[in-house]
Parts: structure tokens; sequence; C-alpha cells
């Protein structure tokens, strides 16, 4: 049952082959005997989830089934759970209790999927390794297979091991640089960051507002528009989230792709790239060819923006939100403080980590006074042009191809002590956050044996000709269906 899709789980539950509790128990096992070596769960909640799977069955049984009901699957540690710790990786919230549902989580349980739990990730969001996490580093499944330690890439990086070691088929994840795409891309599954405002932030915890968005880790198209057909819609308690009908991203999976109009940025086919990698995303664009789309290079002129535009906005927005951890509400407070300030500054020196805390250190400075103009504002009008780059090149195609990551899989610790090489990491990635358009990561091949993502970009609300897109791609392909030994 481990290797199927929830497509394939669905149909199972439905013909009565098996019920909800027995999958369940089959995946708590495998999650209880396997994730040792992977560490990609901070929490699992089985008691809970065994008592979720009854309850889809009886559902089941009296004809009111969804496709999730009764499917196991996987939050985030950055979703809020009613009642579930919720830690966003971080010493911080380590013993943090919600005393409500996020948006998200609440459609999931209404559609009656299974949350077997919370999967590891980088503290608060922040990193591309999934190494900042308090709960320690995730192992990548594919570096395993070749007796190696590789990053899983992050920061959803829990959610993206779990479901290529299968012991989930499906979990949420969120993308505010890249952090769906990168870790779906080295650990070789599909993952999708919607448009920026189509899917709830409430009840995600937040990093930097104005880029981060909730999405989709499988390990098919086709599963990902099933978590999608649950995630997305509008949300009166988010006031970014965009007033939108939801389309069923199910429905236009098997549209032809003849006459499909493909871009190629020039600037992500650059000489970070390794040749090999190129190879690899060359040659899934000659099957989009044989699919019948056209190709023709295009530009991004600000791209070699991204990264720096980025790190003075991702910080700032992350300085202030992070202003609401000061040991007086909730989270981590310090033993014995002597005053009001000593609360606040011991209180967050020993809750935060290494990186949180340098996040929250340029993001400050370049909001204070007299540095505002010179930084955040010339961020912002950065972010600008980007944006504008991207309408620019959807006048003349339908989607951009590229690779979604730099190279493969890189060993734990290569990175940790360099962060702007860390940084770099999410090059072909960021200034999609920034446009705030939607894309993909979908799994296009090897180099030395560890996957490689090709990253499909569309205009703002395309979700569905993305997922059409990688769906076509995986029917004439198979690489999302290798699985690490
Ligand atoms: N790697 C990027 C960062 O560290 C993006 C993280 C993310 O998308 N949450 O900020």
């Amino acid at each position: 049952m481990h290797n199927k899709s929830v497509a394939e789980l669905s149909r199972e539950l439905e013909s009565g082959k098996i019920s909800s509790v027995e999958l369940t128990q089959q995946f708590l096992d495998r999650l209880k005997q396997e994730d040792s070596k992977y560490n990609s769960f901070i929490t699992v909640t089985e008691e809970q989830a065994l008592a979720d799977a009854q309850a889809a069955d009886a559902q089941r049984a009296a004809g009111n089934a969804t496709p999730w009901t009764g499917i196991p699957f996987a939050h985030k540690d950055i979703f809020c759970t009613n009642g579930v710790r919720t830690t966003c990786g971080s010493k911080m919230l380590e013993n943090f209790v919600p005393p409500y549902d996020a948006t998200v989580t609440d459609n999931f349980r209404k559609a009656g999927a299974v949350c077997l739990g919370k999967t590891n990730m980088d503290e608060f969001a922040m990193g591309s390794s999934n190494e900042s996490s308090h709960f320690g580093a995730v192992t990548n499944p594919w570096g395993l297979s070749k007796g190696e330690k590789r990053v899983p890439g992050g920061s959803s990086g829990g959610s993206a091991a779990a479901v290529a070691a299968r012991l989930v088929p499906a979990a949420t994840a969120t993308d505010t640089g890249g952090s769906i795409r990168q870790p779906a891309a080295l650990c070789g599954v599909t993952g999708l960051k919607p448009t920026y405002g189509r899917v709830s932030r409430y009840g995600m915890i937040a990093f930097a507002s104005s880029l981060d968005q909730g999405g989709a880790i499988a390990r098919t198209a086709e599963d990902n528009a099933l978590m999608l057909n649950v995630m997305a819609g509008f949300d009166p308690k988010d006031s970014t989230s965009l007033d939108r009908a939801v389309p069923d991203y199910t429905a236009t999976l098997n549209e032809p792709l003849k006459g499909l109009r493909i871009g190629l940025p020039k600037e992500y086919f650059s000489d970070q790239l390794s040749p090999a990698m190129e190879e690899q995303i060359r040659a899934a664009v000659r099957e989009y060819e044989k699919l019948g789309a056209t190709v023709k290079e295009v530009s991004l002129p600000n791209a070699k923006l991204a990264i720096a535009a980025y790190y003075v906005i991702a910080p700032a927005e992350a300085s202030a939100n992070l202003s609401r951890f000061d040991g007086v509400r909730y989270g981590y407070r310090c033993e014995d403080p002597k005053d009001l300030m000593d609360l606040y500054t011991r209180t967050r020196a020993e809750g935060f980590g290494t990186e949180v805390k340098r996040r929250i250190l340029v993001g400050t400075y370049a909001l204070s006074a007299g540095y505002f103009d010179a930084y955040y504002l010339k961020a912002q009008k950065v972010r600008r042009l980007i944006q504008q780059d991207f309408i620019n090149a959807f006048k003349e195609v339908d989607v951009l191809m590229s690779p979604t990551t730099p190279s493969p899989a890189f060993a734990l610790g290569e990175k940790t002590n360099d962060p702007v090489t860390m940084y770099l990491e999410d090059i072909f990635t960021i200034a999609i956050n920034l446009a705030g358009v939607p894309a993909m990561s979908v799994p296009a091949g090897f180099v030395d044996g560890l996957p490689v993502g090709l990253q499909i970009i569309g205009d703002y609300f395309s979700e569905a000709r993305l997922l059409n897109a990688a769906h076509q791609f995986q029917q004439v392909t198979d690489w999302h269906q290798r699985e690490p030994q």
C-alpha cells in the first residue's frame, strides 16, 4: 500500500478492499519502523490518527466520502493543529499546543483525511537544508540509497523526505522562497507552490507574510491536484487571500499539450547550473516537444537581483513577525527573569537558533531609520521589476521551464558554515515568490543517483495548467515512480 498514490488509495478504500483503520495502522507501523533513519517527523499522533480513521470508515459507510476520506497524510509543523503541538522547528515553540486549527488543517479535517503527525522543517521555515531545525536534521532517502548522508532540502525537508520514503503518500508544505520546490526536487517528489493568495495563511506560522504560501508535496501531479482541491479557496480570516472560484484541479489533467508554448529563461541556464543537470532538464523539455509543445528562449533580465532583494524583504518581514515571541504570551520563557528587559532578551537569545537570529538582525537593520530607503524601499522597487519580467514573459509563452535547483542534494554539513552559499541554493526559485506566480517541481531524472527537479512556472492562477503539464509528463516518464532503496 505504501507505494500507492492518494488517488489509488482512495479507490482501494472506496472498493472496500481495505479500511482506513487498516491503512492508517500500516502507515503508522511503517513510520515507526523507518523514520529513525530520516527524522522526517517531529510529532506522531498515533491515537488521534486511529480515531480519525475510524470516523472516516463510518463516514464512508454512510456514503459521505470525499476523495480524502480515510487517507493518511501529514502536515508540515508550521500549520497550527488544534490540541496537537506545533513547533515550527523551533525551541521557542517546543511546547506550544495551538487552541485552534489553521484553515488548511481545518480543510483537510473536513475532507476526512487522517493526519499521522507533523513533519520536520527548518526553524521558522528559514533554510534550504532542514539543518536549522531544533529537532535535528533530516536525512535524504536518496542519499541513504548511496550510503551517504545528504540533505533533503528545506525548509519543508521533513514533508519531502517522508513522501519520498513512502511514510505518507502526501504532506502539506509552505514556500516563501523555494521551500516546497527545492526539497521536492532534492527528494525526487512532486511539489506545487500556488499563486500567492490562493491558499489561506490563517494559522500558518508567519515567516515573511508577503511571500509565504502553503502548498502540496506528493509523488504525482494528480495527487498535487487532489491536495490543491482541498487547500485552495478564499478565506475571510486571511486579508491577502483572494476571492476567486476554485476549479476542480483534477478535471483538466488530461488536456492534450499540443500547442503549449514553453519559454526557457536564459538566466536560469547559466554557469551556476552543472552540465549534467542541464542535460536532464533539456531532455525533459524534449519530452514536452514530443507531446506537441513549442519551445523558445525568453529573458527575465532582473532575475539576477532576486536573491539580494529577497534577503532584504524576507528578513525585514520576519523581524516584525517574530517580535511576537517575547516570553510573555506563549512559547518559550527563560528561567527567573530579573526584570522585563531580561525576560525579553534572554527568552529570545535562548529560544531562537542562529539562522533565525541572523534574519532578525538583518531585517531589523534594513528597516531602521536612515537605512529603510536604501535597503527595504529599494528591494521593494526591485521586486516590482522582477514581477514585471514575469508579466512580460507570459505575454509570449504559457509556461516557463527551468531547473529547480543548481545541483542535486548536497552533503549534510556542507553549507552550514556559509550562509551565502546556502542562500544561493534558491537562485532559481526565489524570483517566483517575489512575483507571486505559481510554480511546480517535477521529478525529471537523476545525476549520480540523486534526483533532479524540473521547475514549471505559470502565470497568476494557472495552477490547473501547471498540473496538467506535470501530469502529462508523468504519463510518458517514470521518474516520479522511482523508489529510494
Ligand atoms: N531558503 C529560503 C530561506 O531560507 C526559502 C525558505 C522558504 O521558502 N521558507 O529563506
